[in-house]
């Protein structure tokens, strides 16, 4: 059977690996909450990243037009109702909290960029949706799943509880939480109550006006409002880090219910990555746990490619908890260098034969395998074996133990499961696309019109090798060319 169709993901709502089946047929929606920007990313940020980077360009890859929605989360939000992380940020250094968030933007495009994560298709603000925000909590309050109290606006779970049920994503029950003894604000009416909206303090920089006064939204209404504004009111996919799970996802799930009344809870498959751990615990940088990408690439005592530390990355299965280890880092990029001579060697190979011949490894099996281990809940690392085993064969290859045309389809499939699906970079490329400056590539790009030029010529096809002798002219480079025959 071809493998290729057949995607199953686990389903954290349903706690099972399901068939992947997108509500609209070729097209696919997914959701992932995107970082708080006032601080650069750590390692564990990267992880969650990199992971439905790979989801991403998977289902790209399986032909689907595929609309990523990853936010910004650039409203500050109270960490212990005294001060925001963005404000706290600005008063540290001495900036506007909108300078902060533009900083910390800026920062995490360019370290996804070093990683090679491609850019969402649409990266929306919660501060470029207040207006959204304040529309949905209104809806919430004529519904009567939401009250106002002292300019502050909270979610009413005991009144939602009477039409759906709370802590179906996460399994907390409801009962259970209530018995939870929170030191919780006095306005609420009960504990678990959350904030859609919350008064601004006269010190609080980032306010909006509202029906309810100055004040700022809370975390979960904005990707409630975002996601469905692009993906509409359900959607293909919803991701995040599985501390998010709860009680973040948890609320966004109950707001989207609340307000479209529906039975689809929201988002129809919830993906949750696990976390990367430093020393045994979870990277954060509130503990001052973690390490961020410079660190590794430009460490002074071994700096590392970023595709290594991309690779290292890969060797766990996304749902399980990976711990950091230099070791593992050395260990990565042994792999990768395997991977990636290997795949200079096919590039460099040109099989003479092309008659059937004895082939010792059977690459339309191999390639299936491949599909197949992606296909079972992105098993990357499963997938990685694999391209090992190729990588071995492909050491050994010579013109009697592969035929030609077996040799270019492990060639395509190399190029697809290692540069398309799982990102990496080969080290000369990058350096060439990122590192050299506009006129020495402009020097590479005409140096490459003469060869084709060249090549032309040989080739007797002189409406080319002419046309490129034009377009040379135009910017006054006068190619001679020496009589071929
Ligand atoms: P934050 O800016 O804290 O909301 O984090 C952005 C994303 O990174 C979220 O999806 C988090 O779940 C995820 N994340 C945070 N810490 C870690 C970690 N140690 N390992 C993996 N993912 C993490
Ligand atoms: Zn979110």
């Amino acid at each position: 059977m071809n493998e290729i169709y057949n995607l199953k993901l686990y389903n954290s709502l349903t706690g099972q690996k399901e068939l992947f089946k997108p509500i609209h047929k070729k097209y696919v929606g997914i959701y992932v909450c995107g970082p708080t920007v006032y601080n650069n990313l750590h390692l564990g940020n990267c992880r969650t990243f990199i992971s439905f980077d790979i989801v991403f360009r998977y289902l790209k890859y399986l032909g689907y037009k595929v609309r990523y929605v990853r936010n910004i989360t650039d409203v500050g939000h109270l960490e212990n109702d005294l001060e925001d992380k963005i404000s706290k940020k600005s008063r540290i250094e001495k900036i506007e909290p909108m300078e902060v968030v533009h900083k910390y933007t800026l920062s995490f495009h360019n370290l996804l960029n070093i990683l090679n994560v491609q850019p969402p298709n649409i990266e929306p603000t919660a501060t470029g949706h207040i207006i959204e925000q304040i529309d949905m909590i209104k809806k919430l309050i004529e519904k009567n799943l939401a009250y106002e109290v002292n300019g502050s606006v909270y979610f009413n779970l005991k009144e939602y509880e009477k039409l759906y049920s709370y802590g179906i994503l996460s399994k907390n029950k409801i009962d259970n939480l209530f018995k939870k003894k929170l030191n919780f604000s006095l306005e609420k009416k009960n504990p678990q109550d959350f904030s859609l909206w919350k008064k601004a303090s006269s010190s609080h920089i980032m306010n909006w006006n509202s029906p309810w006064g100055k004040g700022f939204p809370g975390w979960h209404i904005e990707c409630t409002v975002m996601s469905t504004k692009y993906l509409g009111e359900t959607f293909d996919i919803h991701g995040g880090g599985i501390d998010l799970k709860f009680p973040h996802h948890e609320c966004e799930l109950a707001q989207a219910k609340a307000i479209y009344n529906n039975k689809s809870n929201f988002a129809h498959y919830w993906m949750h990555t696990n976390m990367l751990t430093l020393n045994g615990k979870k990277m954060s940088k509130s503990t001052g746990n973690f390490l961020e990408i410079k660190d590794i690439i430009q460490s002074y005592k071994k700096p590392f490619f970023p595709s290594i530390l991309r690779f290292f990355m890969l060797q766990s299965h996304y749902r399980s908890v990976m711990n950091f280890s230099n070791q593992g880092l050395i260990n990565a990029e042994k792999g990768y260098n395997k991977i990636m001579n290997s795949i200079k060697i096919l590039k460099n190979f040109s099989p003479k034969i092309s008659k059937k011949n004895n082939n010792i490894f059977d690459v339309s099996h191999w390639i299936n395998d491949c599909h197949k281990a992606i296909n079972d809940d992105f098993n990357i690392p499963l997938l990685i074996s694999y391209l090992f085993k190729a990588t071995h064969f492909i050491h050994s290859i010579n013109d009697i133990n592969i035929e030609k045309h077996n040799i270019n389809l492990l060639k395509k499939y190399m190029i697809h499961f290692v540069f398309d699906i799982l990102g990496l970079q080969e080290k000369e490329k990058k350096i060439e696309n990122n590192y050299l400056s506009s006129e020495k590539k402009l020097r590479i790009l005409i140096h490459r019109l003469i060869k084709f030029h060249m090549e032309a010529r040989k080739q007797q096809n002189w409406i080319i090798s002419d046309r490129i002798r034009k377009e040379l002219s135009y910017i006054g480079i006068s190619l001679h060319d020496e009589k071929l025959f």
